[in-house]
């Protein structure tokens, strides 16, 4: 299809132009929450969410990935993702050998992710239509089609400042922040 016909096609077409507007705004919106993640969250909940958004597209949960891409997703050195790997893997929820991961419980490796994999699933399920009301029911005054309100409403959770004496400063899932993990943490 030409650019010009797929034009065309967008003004003609309003389920087409909702579902385009409708993409746009889930990769952004998971753009934003990825880069709030990346700043705010530890790295081990961080590679939860990453495997598990991996997973949702990879069916066994198994798929190829070395620690040196994983480090490049999340933005951290390789010896983090590393450790925070190693540590996923002693508490049995993930098996990582020669480049390939395997996801081996995930509802507890859900439980191990920051909020953000949950943030993300809403946002990539589809809207749900609204339910017909029944035929004797008052009629309400006509609105405009639901749009997709974009940049308004992103839905980012808040995030809390790292504090600067201690860069190990994490937050939990209501933005408030927690005291410093001691020799467990996996900050990088
Ligand atoms: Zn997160």
């Amino acid at each position: 299809m030409t650019l010009a016909r797929f034009r065309g096609e967008l003004k003609t077409n309003p389920s087409l132009r909702r579902e385009v507007d409708r993409c746009a705004y889930v990769a952004m919106a998971t753009a934003v929450q990825i880069a709030a993640c990346n700043v705010a969250h530890l790295l081990q909940a961080r590679l939860a969410r990453w495997l598990l958004m991996m997973g949702d597209r990879n069916s066994p949960d198994e798929f190829p990935v070395t620690q040196d891409f994983i480090a490049q997703m999340l933005g951290v050195r390789r010896e983090g993702v590393t450790q925070a790997a190693a540590a996923l893997q002693r508490r049995k929820l993930i098996r990582y050998s020669r480049g390939s991961t395997t996801i081996l419980n995930r509802v507890r490796l859900r439980a191990s992710s920051c909020r953000c994999y949950k943030v993300i699933r809403g946002l990539e399920r589809p809207a749900r239509r609204p339910t017909r009301a029944p035929r004797d029911a008052p009629r309400r005054p006509r609105r405009d089609p639901p749009g997709i309100p974009l940049f308004s409403c992103l839905p980012v959770q808040p995030i809390a400042r790292k504090r600067k004496d201690d860069p190990c400063s994490a937050v939990d899932e209501s933005g408030l922040a927690l005291p410093h993990q001691g020799s467990s943490c996996t900050l990088s």
